[in-house]
């Protein structure tokens, strides 16, 4: 899966946050702007995100940071609990 394009208007960057990595707990998410690098990582057990890395604060960030609810599209349905 790759996504190059990243749409920038007047006022604000639209970023795009792809997720990189998860063992079904945990997701980490990584920010595609190459000046950017904005990481996370989303708790599927906490149901919260980590900002390990904020990137560009003026950036809208797509894919994880805008809500919590992404995070059942994002991550296949696997928990153990
Ligand atoms: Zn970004």
């Amino acid at each position: 899966m790759v996504i190059g394009s990243v749409e920038v208007t007047n006022m604000t960057e639209r970023h795009l946050m792809l997720c990189t990595d998860s063992n079904g707990d945990q997701s980490h998410f990584e920010c595609m702007a190459a000046d950017c690098g904005r990481k996370l990582i989303f708790d599927h057990v906490n149901v919260r995100l980590m900002v390990l890395t904020p990137g560009n604060p003026f950036a809208m960030h797509q894919g994880s940071t805008g809500g919590v609810g992404l995070s059942a599209e994002l991550q296949s349905p696997e928990e153990s609990s």
